[in-house]
């Protein structure tokens, strides 16, 4: 029986205003070419780059979220290697001297472990025209990319897609990347081998430009295939790189691997030695305060996650779809102060503990199925729907209260999702509120009965569904309005 041995190399492009070396904007949704460039990214002969110092925080953030050491010194390298997108013949990167080393990310009961995190430069892209010609864009040439290394200690392709997930989103949390993998923002490289239980690592093949977390499971399965079938011929694994044909729904050889020395990596001497931390004598504007960045984290998901299924009793499945996003969650915990608020307001007291769990999972169910839904079929970014946390908690407030049913709810936040209007203005408009008119509801009840003799004889007899038939007759009459409950006990009131 063989085992894949799998480490990842994770790329995400940082979030900063301008690029890693010079005051060109760094702006990934710029649509114009070269517009965002100067003579430091472009290469020309005798400008000097200079660090930009948010791009050296950002790193710095991760590696404490992610419980790395950081380093005291460290230093950028020139990896030299010649191709049209990269317009000094090297790219400034990191060597021998990562900002932040060791740390850890959990997935499911295993830590995976992170070898480094470093900064470099990205590159510029290359735009394939017709003809065979292709043009060069260097808008991203320069911008900061961070690049995140494992441990070979991923073992399965399930396993390493919630890896890059799991990374995906705490980029997120922490705001340092919007690591969005289709607009390239976050990119995967999978190193894999195969070995016998217990025995030694095998020869690795590397996957590039993996641009999904499907595609990154659909290329370490076929390699797990590939590799294992060749391995039980007796073949050789040959060391090299791969990339994934979409069409073929296959990983494809494109060249041997390269090693460290066909880079000639050197320091780069444009560049001083990088002081992170306390350093006598270093000048304010140049430190790196590790401790203050450290001491500002923000709420990661995982402890969110804990939090979430503590204070409001969600499952955690639930929880987990929340906190996937950090604006839903956001909103979530917003949305559920607001209905305590409107809860205690109504009754003059804070909730029982009991009831505040009963209104979390409430809005949670409307929030994870019904606006999830309304988000999914129309493609609208959860942070960009016209529904506000504050009228989304006053529609929760009324069904809770069974001003209105589920059934009247889900229209109304139809209605919302598309208008932004508030719940109360739209059950008015629509006249939507439950009717609570006990009369009319009872010659509704009785006009059914006359008409469903079959029914009534059924019931009679013992059929239970006989009674659900004629109770669903009154809420289509009464379009839904009629209280569930009051309505079911009408029936078996009038038919006893
Ligand atoms: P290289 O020098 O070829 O770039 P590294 O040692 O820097 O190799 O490792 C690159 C990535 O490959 C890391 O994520 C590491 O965990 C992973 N890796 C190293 N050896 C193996 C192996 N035998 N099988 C699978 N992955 C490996
Ligand atoms: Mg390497």
């Amino acid at each position: 029986m063989y085992e894949a041995v799998i480490g990842l190399e994770i790329h995400a492009q940082l979030k900063t205003d301008t690029k890693l070396f010079c005051d060109s904007r760094n702006d990934p949704d710029e649509r114009h070419p070269n517009v965002n460039v100067c003579p430091v990214c472009m290469g020309h002969p005798g400008t000097l780059p200079v660090a930009n110092k948010k791009a050296v925080e950002a790193v710095v953030k991760v590696g404490c979220a992610l419980g790395s050491t950081i380093a005291r010194f460290s230093k950028f390298d020139r990896k030299n290697y010649f191709y049209p997108d990269l317009p000094k013949g090297y790219q400034i990167s990191q060597y021998d001297m990562p900002l932040c080393e060791k740390g850890a990310v959990r997935v499911g009961a295993r830590d995976i472990g992170i070898t480094r995190v470093h900064l470099e430069e990205d590159t510029g892209r290359l735009v394939h025209g017709e003809k065979g010609a292709s043009l060069v864009d260097f808008n991203r040439a320069g911008v900061p990319l961070m690049e995140l290394v494992t441990e070979p200690d991923i073992r399965t392709a399930e396993e390493a897609a919630e890896f890059a997930k799991k990374l995906q989103m705490i980029f997120q949390y922490l705001e340092v990347s919007d690591a969005n993998m289709e607009k390239g923002q976050m990119r995967c490289e999978v190193n894999i081998s195969m070995r016998k239980a217990g025995e030694r690592f095998g020869t690795k093949v590397e996957i590039k430009n993996l641009n999904s977390f499907g595609v990154v499971k659909d290329a370490i399965a076929y390699e797990i295939k590939r590799q294992t079938a060749l391995l039980k011929q007796g073949e050789a694994v040959v060391q090299e790189t791969r990339g994934w044909d979409e069409h073929k729904k296959a990983t494809v050889s494109q060249r041997m691997k390269e090693s460290a020395h066909d880079y000639r990596y050197f320091p780069e001497p444009d560049l001083p030695v990088l002081k992170v931390g306390v350093h006598e004598g270093l000048p304010e504007s140049d430190a790196i305060d590790v401790d203050a960045i450290c001491a500002s984290l923000p709420e990661l998901p995982d402890q969110k996650l804990a939090r979430f299924q503590g204070e409001f009793g969600l499952s955690e499945k639930d929880a987990a779809v929340l906190v996937s996003q950090k604006v839903a969650a956001a909103f979530y915990e917003h949305a559920v102060s607001e209905l305590l608020e409107w809860y205690a307001e109504a009754s003059g007291k804070a909730p029982e503990n009991a009831e505040k769990e009963k209104v979390a999972k409430l809005a949670a169910n409307y929030l994870n199925t019904d606006i999830r839904r309304l988000i999914n079929e129309t493609g609208t970014p959860f942070g960009e729907m016209l529904v506000t946390a504050e009228n989304f908690a006053e529609l929760m407030f009324y069904t809770h209260q069974g001003k209105i049913s589920s059934t009247i709810a889900k229209t109304v936040l139809d209605e919302m999702f598309r208008t932004g209007k508030d719940p109360s203005n739209i059950i008015e408009e629509k006249g939507l509120a439950q009717k609570q008119d006990a009369g009319e509801l009872e010659a509704m009840a009785r006009a059914i009965i006359a008409a469903n003799e079959k029914a009534v004889a059924d019931y009679k007899n013992g059929n239970q569904n006989a009674l659900q038939f004629l109770f669903g007759k009154l809420m289509a009459e009464s379009k839904g309005k009629a209280d569930p409950k009051a309505g079911r006990e009408l029936f078996i009131k009038l038919l006893q």
